[in-house]
């Protein structure tokens, strides 16, 4: 049966995209290497066509298909199990940009394409596509939708789901369903589109995605800030938006100890200010007026925050070659924090209002039931999002830490996040990471919804098994 279904695979893809063996190890693990799985083969398909005659093959041999893009997702999504049985199908041929509509600020693009090569192409285009995070030069438009990413610009622009207006998907029966219309509006029922962004490739394949396009704001202000507490942190939020309005398009919060981490493991990276603060803050303002207007601005916060004690010490980008620099201390946490070693690592979301008592409260719960552990605490702030890490205590083994108290660490941490409302997937989504999880913090109702779909979507649970629901 196994050799029937390679035969048709190469058939329909060519026998060199239908990858065997060895060949399948680097799609067989996921990016921080927690998890292994082993493929029954990994297939390239080229086109739509293509996957979609794949699924109708695999549909016909009841094997489950795991979709894979740039496998950069930080949950075990796009990994297959250890059983040899599953097809990864991987979607990294499919490149083309189909078309860039500028009076329509659209963009179609396949979803094989690299996040990193449609910014390009938008920006080539003078127009901004602002969806921007740490892997973008190897994620693909397909798993940030399948995701519903996140990223730095969230504040202002949305998630991956707020940036896309229409998708293309291959069903688990292998027929092609089609929104990639451009349309800002279409009341006409249930949004499918919004069904198929997050679902983690556990309810269709996306093969092709219409996104929204927006003007390059004509000035980029960004100011690395040191602050007293988490506390300042949101304080200073509040004084941003209200200074800076919509043109608020960045609000990123480091501990000292994430920021210690980079500075121990990429040294050459220059640090703009002294790392003698509990708290950074990284701002950003995009103003669609001038630079003068937009320093203008920035500095009568940064002068007000200075004056209220929110803030200790400011450093302005003076090019964007500093920018670049701000930003890139920012994005080599999660890099810094894989040198180190494993961690526990926990990507909540809370309301802001919420974030400083959590942060506090937590944070000492942590520090005595795990002494001396590092907690590395940064994220997303002003989405209400952050990464909540522990680190083993320097000189304990991260592999054995890991091991020993990742469970009762994560219960102390979701359990306080449920208490207070939060969620304990903000962004890197559920994958085979957190499906227990969701099994205990999702109510009973939310989960046979859930459960109802897949059933009408997927009735023979080709498409990711073990992802998401379990
Ligand atoms: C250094 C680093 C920084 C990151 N920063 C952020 C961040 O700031 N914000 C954030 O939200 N995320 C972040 N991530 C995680 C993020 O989810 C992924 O990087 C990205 O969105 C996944 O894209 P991918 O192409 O690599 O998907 P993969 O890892 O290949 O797949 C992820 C999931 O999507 C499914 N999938 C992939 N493609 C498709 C498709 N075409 N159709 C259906 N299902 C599909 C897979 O089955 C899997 O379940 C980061 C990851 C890294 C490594």
């Amino acid at each position: 049966m196994q050799a029937m279904l390679l035969d048709a695979l190469q058939r329909i893809v060519g026998g060199a995209n239908v990858l065997t063996g060895d060949n399948c190890v680097p799609y067989e693990t996921d990016w921080r290497g927690r998890y292994r799985g082993k493929a029954l083969c990994v297939v390239r398909p080229g086109s739509t066509q293509e996957v979609a005659a794949v699924v109708q093959a695999c549909a016909a041999a009841r094997v489950c298909i795991v979709t894979q893009g740039g496998n950069t997702g930080l949950a075990g999504g796009a990994t297959p199990s250890d059983a040899g049985t599953q097809v990864v199908l991987s979607l990294t041929r499919m490149q083309s940009i189909r078309e860039i509509d500028t009076e329509n600020d659209t963009l179609t693009v396949e979803a094989g394409c690299v996040l990193q090569t449609v910014q390009d192409a938008a920006a080539g285009r003078e127009r901004l596509f602002p969806l921007s995070l740490a892997a973008e030069g190897s994620c693909t438009i397909g798993g940030n939708l399948a995701t519903n990413a996140g990223g730095t610009q969230v504040l202002r622009y949305g998630n991956a789901r707020e940036l896309c207006l229409g998708l293309e998907v291959v069903t688990a029966s292998g027929e092609v369903w089609s929104s990639l219309r451009g349309l800002r509006k279409d009341n006409t029922g249930y949004d499918l589109r919004d069904l198929f962004i997050g679902s983690e490739g556990t309810l269709g394949i996306i093969t092709a995605a219409t996104l929204k396009l927006f003007p390059v704001p004509a000035a980029q202000v960004t100011a690395f800030t040191a602050l007293p507490s988490i506390q300042a942190a949101v304080q200073l939020l509040q004084m941003a938006r209200s200074h800076l309005g919509a043109g608020l398009t960045g609000f990123e919060v480091m501990n000292a100890h994430s920021l210690q981490l980079v500075a121990t493991h990429f040294p050459n990276q220059p640090l703009p200010l002294p790392l003698d603060a509990p708290y950074f803050v990284l701002l950003e303002l995009s103003d669609t007026i001038s630079e003068p207007h937009a320093s203008g601005m920035f500095e009568r916060l940064l002068e007000h925050a200075l004056h209220d004690g929110v803030m200790s010490n400011a450093a302005v980008a003076q090019s964007l070659q500093q920018s670049f620099e701000f930003w890139s201390l920012r994005e080599s946490i999660p890099l810094a924090q894989a040198e180190e070693g494993l961690n526990i690592k926990h990507d909540i979301s809370l309301p802001i209002s919420r974030i400083a008592e959590f942060v506090a409260t937590v944070g000492g719960q942590l520090e005595t039931e795990f002494p001396g552990a590092r907690l590395v605490n940064f994220g997303h702030l002003g989405d209400g999002n952050l990464h909540f890490n522990l680190q083993a205590p320097a000189g304990v083994d991260a592999v054995e830490f890991l091991h020993t108290h990742q469970a009762s660490c994560n219960r102390l941490v979701h359990d306080a996040v449920h208490a207070r409302g939060g969620s304990i997937s903000a962004e890197h989504g559920i994958g085979q990471l957190k499906a227990a999880e969701l099994q205990r913090y999702k109510p009973e109702l939310e989960l046979q919804l859930m459960r109802a779909i897949k059933q009408a979507l997927d009735p023979h649970s080709l498409l990711n098994p073990g992802k998401v629901l379990i």
